[in-house]
């Protein structure tokens, strides 16, 4: 893919990722040879639904079965946009329906735990599922604890909107249900977490929400971190758009800035310094960990799930890869952009282990992009190859790019309408949509 001075060529993007499949293509031919293996993959988000349908694509005689307990997959990708009123939550919402065009075994169940000796997944309702290869691909899970007051019974009256659908419906509603002069306050979590430029971007969208809608109400960030992702660039719009709306508040030495209390009866949050804040709306992050099944069935260490750079293999056990945001990949952040990017490679590995074929170099990348504004888009990103850093054999980043304050209007434009290819042509490819069902235009209406 071309990079001149971190700009991103969209249809070399698009190629890039169209080629992918295509260089599956001998092991494709393998795979047809082979008997016919079972691969089984555990949870339907950019990660696991990637995987499922660049399998099938290449391997159609491949026996793939997609264990997924929602019928519709509501991304967080793009949910900044709902709530600040950019696009309908419809154009964020899909379907499962092409992968089971493509000939992949979608069960829409909950997996509750493996056998790793036996190869099976237990699934909540129904018979054991027996694997040559397991793929797990849970996403995140929240330390709801670790802040008093805050559960998830709380999140419903102070949404974390951190994963998809619901959540995101509830903040929108608590925002539509504000009296024009609230508090906004979004308490951002701790590294590492899903989307590590998300909250920013989410105060933008919201202020400029707020400048249209309840012009005298105001948002306050707390941070229990010092710095932050691309923070040059987002405190240059909090100043040039949202001047009198946002107060960053990042912890500093004397301050601590996060959430130690919440009270979700009277909105107030306090933070572990002893300030108090009386939110009209508490967009409460906890701090994440892999999801749920991943920790429970041992392979994780600590929150997060350790995985061999080179494969994404488990670090922890045999014939089980794990991808997404639920893995330690280093420096690479937790972003559907990494999730498919990672699916991909697995895909490839798979179908190595399982035919022989040639395996493909473990070659990463990510680009993260942010709405600042209509029309004024930053980006973050790298490639990123396995490499020894601080002691350890891990996923280090190559030719990092990430945008600055000053750039043109031309260039953030560049961006925004580079950022909306990205989710058409990343959703049209996890979920195989056709064609046609993939012209439309992100923003074509209000949440
Ligand atoms: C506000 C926000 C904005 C974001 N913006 C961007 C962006 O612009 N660009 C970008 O690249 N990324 C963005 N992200 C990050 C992106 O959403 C995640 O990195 C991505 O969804 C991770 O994919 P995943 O497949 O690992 O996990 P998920 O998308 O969470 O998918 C996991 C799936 O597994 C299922 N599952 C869980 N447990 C089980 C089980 N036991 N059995 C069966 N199924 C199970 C879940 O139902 C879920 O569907 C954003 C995130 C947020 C919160």
């Amino acid at each position: 893919m071309t990079q001149i001075d971190g700009h991103i060529d969209r249809r070399q993007f698009a190629l890039a990722l169209a080629a992918v499949p295509l260089s599956l293509s001998a092991a494709a031919r393998a795979a047809r040879a082979a008997a016919k293996a079972r691969v089984v993959i555990v949870g339907g988000g950019p990660a696991g639904a990637t995987v499922a349908v660049t399998l099938k694509r290449a391997s159609p005689d491949l026996d793939v079965t997609l264990i997924e307990p929602q019928t519709q997959y509501t991304s967080c990708f793009y949910s900044n946009h709902f709530i600040g009123g950019f696009m309908p939550i419809t154009r964020i919402t899909n379907t499962y329906d092409g992968l089971t065009a493509l000939g992949i075994n979608v069960v829409h169940a909950h997996a509750t735990g493996f056998d790793a000796a036996k190869r099976e997944v237990a699934i909540e309702k129904g018979a054991n599922l027996r694997y040559d290869r397991l793929v797990v691909a849970p996403g995140i899970g929240f330390k709801y604890g670790a802040i008093e007051g805050y559960s998830e019974a709380a999140s419903y009256f102070m949404p974390h909107a951190w994963s998809g659908g619901r959540q995101s419906k509830l903040l929108r509603e608590r925002l539509d249900d504000m009296e024009d002069g609230g508090l906004v306050v979004i308490a951002a979590p701790r590294n590492p977490y899903r989307c590590p430029p998300g909250p920013y971007e989410r105060a933008c969208l919201i202020a400029n929400y707020l400048q249209r809608e309840k012009p005298k109400s105001k948002l306050v960030i707390l941070d229990p971190k010092m710095a932050f992702s691309k923070q040059a660039v987002f405190e240059e719009a909090f100043a040039k758009y949202y001047k009198d709306i946002i107060e960053l508040r990042l912890t500093n030495d004397i301050d601590d800035m996060s959430v130690a209390r919440v009270d979700p009866k009277t909105g107030e949050v306090v933070t572990k310094s002893g300030e108090t804040f009386k939110a009209a709306v508490a967009n409460i992050i906890p701090d994440q960990t892999a999801g749920a099944i991943a920790l429970s069935s041992g392979l994780a260490e600590g929150d997060w799930c350790p995985i061999v750079p080179e494969t994404f293999r488990s670090a922890k056990m045999d014939n089980v890869y794990v991808v997404g945001d639920a893995t330690i990949a280093n420096d690479m952040p937790k972003s559907a952009f990494s999730a498919s990017n990672q699916a991909r490679a697995v895909a490839g590995q798979i179908l190595a282990d399982l035919t022989g074929a040639e395996r493909p170099p473990a070659a990463y990348r990510n680009t993260c992009w942010s709405m600042l504004t209509p029309g004024d888009s930053v980006k973050i990103g790298a490639d990123y190859a396995p490499g020894d850093a601080k002691g350890k054999h891990i996923l280090v980043a190559k030719d990092p790019f990430i945008s600055k304050p000053g750039e043109t209007a031309e260039l953030r434009k560049e961006n925004y309408e580079e950022s909306l290819a990205w989710y058409e042509t990343l959703t049209a490819d996890m979920f195989a949509k056709t064609a046609s069902a993939t012209g439309k235009h992100p923003h074509a209406g209000r949440g």
